[in-house]
């Protein structure tokens, strides 16, 4: 049976007990556990010098659920790949690290206004100081990747480079600490990234340099790397390997006088080891009295004739044995650097950590710089006030073909008479750029709380502690869910999670099913936002009905996106504004797409019939029927305590008149009657 898990962690710490770590529920004991026995078992046996589980505070950085993330094109696109997504938009970085550090802030955004703040003054900086910038940048582009040279060496896997990583990361970090002193007054995070970049001794870096040759190769087996003049041992070893050789060589010599043949030559492969050879024409000679006495035959091929002696044997084994020897020191002193890096681990990963940060830092600065981004303000409040917002991928690829992006305003911040959490009911024609508005307002919120600048004139963003994203319609049928299931999967997690400070994109939730059934849903959900969620919300749908709820809910806000009909078609001019649409120019798009136009023609008569019945009358009725106050409230939601006939029927169903007597059966009765209102 395997241990239990606070056992497994504490035996892979080597301490007795996890307690030092902090409180570890069982769960989440079972969860490193998990973890750490995968990376020892993978390693066989070799010990990853992992840092201790550290548990993150509950509510630190903003809940995105899987879906939300998937939506959102974060990391990967919903078709997996990386190109298209937020991540590729945004990711200057100029190293791998800091590429994995930024990925990983995108998918953990903060919520402490404070440290964000800290996380922007730093990304201000460098906005501002390009010089300062552009040669962080160079010197990092050309900075070793210190954590992976460290990894490798911790396993047992690294070679000679890698200890040079480490020595040139440690130069490296002498470089930006140097080029940073130049500057006045550094933010809070860039100075305690300076701070982890002095970490790493000095005299680490030193050693390696004196340790480690100009020339290095790959594999520590193939020798070499050690600098002469490191240890006197080791010269003393090499001495006598080259001598050896010059022996080899004035024997070369010897034999070819003692034998008249000019063109003899000591050769050395790896299956013969050191041999003779001569052209065919003078195999002969060597193989024949006297001097086959001297010369042994060992390999005839087409052109050459191969031959030993025993001296030549002598000399080699001499040769093989200073050569295995000093190769063996040459390991024992990798060894003994290798042990001095990973001892100096901690101070190393920190320095890694700090190159990473300068690394995304600079890297956002860069972006909003070429990007022409703002900074935002971020605070505790529930504003939400975007001035000129823009979507960072839509705008990035509009770019590239030469088209502009149209910027758009969106204010979802509580008004001096609202109590919070702002709705925008977002109508408008097909493909006029609602999903778009709507993302782009969900990115930028993401953006301002990893402490990047955004893609608008002006943004105020009160804190989002949970995002959530319905967009589009997926099937998820691996897990058995329809598509229809899965959006009212997701749609149910967001009416049953979001609170005040959540932000909620929701892109025409009802569709996957009938027109009635979907508006009715998305009605409902409107009213459960709006009354009992109470949060900021983004609600895009095709059902123009639902614009005559404004007129009950006052914090729901109508706006559209505008279009311009020309001649029968329709012009999408991407302009988000106050009111609403009352048709989608559905068919319109559809021409555009190259639907047939026998169909186009057909569904237009269509279309004007279904128009005749005057579905807005049906949202008018609608609103009478439905006042407000019959939105099944909290209240509604809480369970009831249950009736009296309830009781009743509960405590009938309790008696077992065979097993009664008739006195039981008489004082169950009375106590039956007593349950009912008098
Ligand atoms: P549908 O209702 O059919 O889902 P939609 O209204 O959600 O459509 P989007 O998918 O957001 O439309 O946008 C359609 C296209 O319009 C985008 O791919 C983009 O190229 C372009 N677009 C959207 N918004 C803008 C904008 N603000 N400026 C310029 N182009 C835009």
């Amino acid at each position: 049976m395997p241990p239990p898990p606070n056992v497994a962690c504490a035996t892979i710490f080597a301490v007795a007990t996890m307690d030092g770590f902090g409180a570890m529920s069982r769960l989440e004991a079972a969860a490193a556990a998990a973890a750490v026995t995968y990376v020892d078992r993978t390693q066989v046996g070799k010990h990853l010098p992992l840092s201790p589980p550290a548990r993150e505070a509950a509510g630190t950085t903003m809940a995105i659920d899987p879906a939300t993330r998937a939506n959102l094109e974060l990391t990967r696109t919903l078709a997996g790949e990386r190109r298209g997504s937020l991540l590729d938009a945004i990711d200057c970085t100029v190293t791998a690290a800091g590429s994995r550090l930024l990925a990983q802030r995108l998918s953990a955004p903060l919520t402490d206004s404070a440290t964000i703040s800290h996380r922007l003054d730093a990304t201000t900086m460098f906005a501002n100081d390009s010089a300062a910038r552009d040669d962080l940048r160079g010197i990092l582009r050309a900075a070793p990747d210190i954590s992976r040279a460290l990894a490798r060496l911790s396993v047992g896997r690294g070679g000679p480079r890698d200890l040079a990583a480490l020595r040139d990361g440690i130069v490296a970090a002498d470089k930006i600490l140097d080029r940073l002193s130049r500057i006045e007054k550094l933010p809070r995070d860039i100075s305690l990234a300076t701070e982890a970049l002095r970490r790493p001794s000095r005299d680490l870096a030193q050693e390696f340099s004196r340790g480690l040759a100009d020339e290095l190769p790959l594999f520590k087996r193939d020798g070499g790397f050690v600098r002469a003049g490191y240890e006197a041992a080791l010269d003393e070893t090499r001495n006598l390997r080259d001598a050896s050789r010059l022996v080899v060589a004035a024997m070369q010599a010897r034999y070819a006088d003692d034998t008249g043949i000019k063109g003899l030559k000591i050769r050395h492969n790896n299956v013969l080891g050191y041999f003779v050879e001569v052209t065919a024409q003078h195999g002969d000679k060597l193989m024949t009295a006297p001097l086959n006495a001297t010369f042994i035959h060992r390999q005839t091929l087409a052109g050459q004739v191969r031959f030993t002696t025993t001296e030549l044997g002598e000399i080699e084994a001499k040769i093989a044995n200073a050569g295995d020897r000093a190769l063996g020191l040459e390991l024992e002193i990798f060894d003994r650097l290798c042990a001095q890096a990973v001892a100096a681990g901690d101070d190393l990963r920190a320095a890694a950590h700090a190159f990473a940060l300068l690394d995304v830092t600079a890297a956002l600065a860069k972006l909003a710089v070429d990007e022409n981004y703002t900074r935002p303000v971020v605070d505790n409040s529930l504003k939400f006030s975007i001035e000129g917002g823009r979507h960072p991928v839509v705008e990035q690829s509009l770019k590239r073909e030469g088209q502009p992006f149209i910027a758009n305003a969106c204010d979802l911040s509580p008004g001096p008479a609202q109590a919070s959490g702002q709705i925008w009911l977002l109508t408008g024609p097909n493909m006029a750029g609602k999903s778009t508005f709507l993302r782009q307002n969900a990115l930028i919120a993401l953006m301002a709380q990893i402490g990047s600048f955004v893609p608008a004139k002006l943004a105020h963003i009160g804190i989002v502690d949970r995002l959530f994203s319905r967009v589009g319609a997926a099937d998820d049928l691996a897990r058995g869910r329809s598509t229809f299931m899965v959006e009212m999967v997701e749609t149910a997690a967001i009416l049953n999670q979001a609170g005040e400070r959540a932000l909620v994109i929701l892109d025409e939730i009802g569709r996957g099913t009938s027109t009635f059934d979907g508006l009715s849903i998305a009605w409902a959900s409107i009213e459960h936002l709006h009354e009992s969620n109470r949060c900021r919300a983004l609600f895009a749908t095709h059902y123009h009905e639902l614009t005559a709820l404004s007129a009950n809910l006052p914090r729901l806000f109508n706006a559209t996106v505008r279009v311009k009909e020309w001649q029968g078609d329709v012009v999408f001019l991407h302009e988000v504004l106050p009111g609403s649409a009352d048709r989608s120019y559905g068919i319109q798009v559809a021409k555009l797409a190259g639907l047939p136009a026998a169909v186009v023609a057909r569904a237009k008569s269509v279309l004007a019939k279904l128009e005749a019945q005057d579905r807005s009358t049906t949202a008018r009725a609608l609103m009478d029927d439905l006042p407000l106050f019959a939105v099944p409230s909290r209240a509604a939601a809480e369970p009831q305590p249950p009736s009296a006939a309830d009781q009743v029927a509960e405590a009938l169903n309790a008696l077992h008149p065979d097993e009664m007597s008739p006195r039981e059966a008489l004082d169950a009765l009375y106590a039956l009657k007593a349950k009912l209102p008098k």
